[in-house]
């Protein structure tokens, strides 16, 4: 039987341990061949926004570093790039400690500014789709995530973080169509997936974040590190291993897909046999349930973001990035228009300063 997915425990972020596992991984997955002498290789780290490395809201540098020190072995030419959902790419990789990585393994920063439109009549949603460029102009595309928990899509793994190849302020615009419908937002997450299809995917699990993810959660050791040449499939194991409570909307349109074949869902390494435990904690806002009506009932019921007003800088950056325009200052306090606000939670992604938790809320 050949396994689809290799995942290792390790407890510590220390390159070469971690380059060590990622080899073991890569031969047992039949992909030591995967990337040639001379190829150019876009490495796509989890940049969301500048956090320092503990608090596990970005892929951390000790795993950027062991994948370049094995790629650097098979005589790739390294780039690494990014869109981060707030701030500069710059600004990002400094604070993240990318930055230091990339000057001590000669890898060259990649913003993701130019663009590439694709026209794809297959695709599930974005038949048109603007992606950076950078997502074309390589040979290789690694796809470096992070583990963590997101309060509209469940978890926040290999697949979503291709959505990092969203150019800027274009991912308000696919959060504002996709609305509240996980589902129609999934499968936009599956339309990028597919033009982009990265090489391999290695996740940095070994403290991932739980709770109000992506930025707002608390770290967690999971200590896990997790490879996959299928970016879908790796997900779902993940998710399984974390003990995440329901198929989130990613795995369950993959499976609708067929792209969960029963036969490949099957892992390799010193984890495999594994579980976390106690399980993940996941986000308030992430399992809502989806049925006929329930926009309706979603207006009225579902979590909300909820300004604490204490923690706020009124920096507006929630303000100037929320895609429906729901978001105002007036007299110095952040003002939440309920009837346009979309529940996409990117205030609560993006908001520097955790001033913004999903609450419940009856009314609009
Ligand atoms: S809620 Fe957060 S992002 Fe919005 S103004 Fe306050 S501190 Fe800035
Ligand atoms: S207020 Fe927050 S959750 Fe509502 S639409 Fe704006 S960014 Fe999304």
């Amino acid at each position: 039987m050949q396994e689809h997915a290799y995942l290792a425990l390790c407890s510590e972020y220390k390159a070469k341990t971690i380059a060590d596992s990622l080899r073991q991984g890569l031969s047992a997955l039949n992909l030591e061949g995967a990337v040639k002498r001379g190829d150019r290789v876009l490495l796509k780290p989890n940049l969301v926004m500048a956090k320092t490395p503990e608090l596990a809201v970005t892929t951390h540098p000790e795993v950027v570093r062991a994948v370049a020190m094995v790629l650097n072995d098979c005589g790739a030419k390294l780039y690494l790039g990014d869109s981060p959902g707030f701030g500069s790419l710059e600004r990002c990789l400094e604070k993240s400690g990318l930055m230091a990585v990339m000057r001590d393994l000669d890898i060259t920063m990649v913003p993701f500014i130019e663009e590439a439109v694709i026209l794809e009549s297959e695709n599930l949603v974005a038949k048109k789709l603007t992606l950076a460029a950078a997502a074309f102009d390589y040979d290789k595309i690694i796809n470096l995530p992070k583990l963590k928990t997101h309060s509209m899509m469940g978890t926040s793994l290999a697949v979503k973080n291709l959505f990092g190849f969203i150019p800027g302020l274009r991912k308000a615009k696919w959060h504002l169509r996709a609305g509240h419908d996980r589902h129609l937002f999934a499968r936009v997450m599956l339309d990028i997936y597919r033009q982009t299809v990265p090489t391999w995917n290695f996740l940095d699990g070994i403290v991932g974040m739980e709770g109000e993810g992506p930025t707002g959660g608390t770290p967690r050791d999971c200590c896990l590190l997790a490879l996959s040449a299928d970016a879908p499939l790796l997900d779902y194991l993940v998710e399984k291993w974390i003990g995440y409570p329901e198929l989130t909307p990613l795995s369950q349109e993959a499976h609708n897909l067929g792209w969960l074949p029963e036969e490949n869902l099957y892992a390799c390494g010193s984890a495999a046999l594994k579980q976390l435990s106690p399980a993940i904690k996941p986000a308030k806002g992430a399992n809502q349930a989806t049925f006929p009506g329930q926009r309706l009932w979603r207006r009225i019921f579902i979590r909300r973001p909820v300004i604490t007003r204490s923690r706020c800088h009124r920096c507006k950056v929630c303000v100037e990035h929320c895609p429906a325009h729901a978001m105002k200052l007036v007299d110095g306090k952040i003002v939440i228009d309920y009837k346009r606000c979309i529940r996409c939670y990117c205030c609560q992604e993006l908001c520097p300063y955790g001033a913004v938790r999903v609450g419940y809320g009856v009314g609009r």
